[in-house]
C-alpha cells in the first residue's frame, strides 16, 4: 500500500502564490479527480508535485510512503514511484521511447525482457499505432497520440501513483474511453490516480473514489462521482465567483478597487 500525501501546499510561479492550503491524499487503487475553471492551478498543483522549474513551493509538504519529495530532484521523484503525465506532453527529439523506458527501469533497479514486444502490446491495446513506436519520444504525434504514448510509458514503468493532467485534452470520445478503461485497469493493480478533467464522461471508465473542486487555488469542495455529475450540469460558477481571500478592501480609499 502506497500513499501521496499533500498537505497544505503552497505554491508560487512568477512571484505570484497560485496555490494555498492545497491538501489532498491517494492511496494505492484511488482515483482522485480534480476539476475546475480554467486557471484555478490545476496543473501548477501537477506541475509543483513533479518538481518542476518555476514552480515554487512556499509552505506544506508532499510526501510518497513517507518520503519527501519536494527535497528531490524531479528524476528522483520518477524513482520514488511518481509518474506524471502533462497537459501538454513534451517532445523529447533523437530519444526512442524503448530506450527511454529501458533507462528508467534500469535506474530504478528493474527492467523487462523483452521491451519492444511489451510496448507493442501495449500500443495495440489503445489504438497506438506501432509504427509511431519507433519514433522519437512524442515528436511530432497529434495531442491524443501523446496521451496515448505516455499512457503506454506508464503502464510499462509501474508507478505507484501518476498525476494525469487533462487527459482528455487531444483524444477523441473513442479514444478517451480506450485510455481510461486502460488507466482504470492500472488501477486494479494498485495504481494511485490523480487525475484532472473537465469532462464526466472521462469518469465513466475510470471511476473516481473522490471528486476535488479547485477554484482560486484553493480546494472548495470534495464529494463523491456525483460531484462530477452535478458540474456539468452547475459549472463552476458558484466556485469562481466566491470572494477570494486577498479581495478584501484596501485599507486606503481606492476608487479604482472594484
Ligand atoms: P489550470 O491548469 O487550472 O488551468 P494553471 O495551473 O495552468 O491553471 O494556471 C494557474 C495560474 O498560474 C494562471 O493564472 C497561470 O497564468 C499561472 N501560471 C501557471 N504556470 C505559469 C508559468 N509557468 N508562468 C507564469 N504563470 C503561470
Ligand atoms: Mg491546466
Amino acid at each position: 500500500m502506497s500513499e501521496l500525501i499533500i498537505d497544505n501546499l503552497a505554491v508560487e510561479v512568477g512571484g505570484k502564490e497560485i496555490l494555498s492550503d492545497v491538501s489532498l491524499s491517494i492511496r494505492s487503487g484511488e482515483v482522485h479527480a480534480v476539476m475546475g475553471p480554467n486557471g484555478a492551478g490545476k496543473s501548477t498543483l501537477s506541475n509543483a508535485i513533479m518538481g518542476r522549474a518555476g514552480y515554487t513551493v512556499t509552505s506544506g509538504s508532499v510526501t510518497l510512503d513517507g518520503i519527501d519529495l519536494l527535497a528531490l530532484e524531479t528524476f528522483e521523484r520518477a524513482k520514488a514511484g511518481l509518474f506524471y503525465v502533462m497537459q501538454a506532453p513534451t517532445e523529447v527529439p533523437g530519444v526512442r521511447m524503448a530506450d527511454m523506458l529501458n533507462a528508467s527501469l534500469v535506474s530504478a533497479g528493474t527492467g523487462i525482457t523483452d521491451m519492444p514486444a511489451a510496448l507493442a502490446a501495449e500500443a495495440s491495446s489503445i489504438g497506438f499505432d506501432v509504427a509511431l513506436l519507433d519514433r522519437s519520444l512524442n515528436v511530432d504525434l497529434s495531442g491524443g497520440e501523446k496521451k496515448r504514448s505516455e499512457t503506454i510509458q506508464m503502464s510499462v514503468l509501474n508507478p505507484k501513483i501518476a498525476i494525469i493532467d487533462e487527459l482528455d485534452s487531444g483524444l477523441d470520445v473513442d479514444g478517451l474511453r480506450t485510455v481510461a478503461a486502460r488507466v482504470e485497469k492500472l488501477t486494479h493493480d494498485g495504481l494511485g490516480v490523480l487525475v484532472i478533467t473537465h469532462f464526466p464522461r472521462l469518469l465513466a471508465e475510470l471511476s473516481a473514489d473522490k471528486v476535488h473542486v479547485l477554484a482560486q487555488g484553493r480546494i472548495m469542495t470534495t464529494g463523491g462521482p456525483e460531484l462530477a455529475t452535478e458540474l456539468e450540469r452547475t459549472g463552476y460558477g458558484a466556485y469562481a465567483e466566491a470572494e477570494p481571500e486577498t479581495k478584501k478592501r484596501p485599507e486606503i480609499d481606492d476608487p479604482f478597487f472594484l
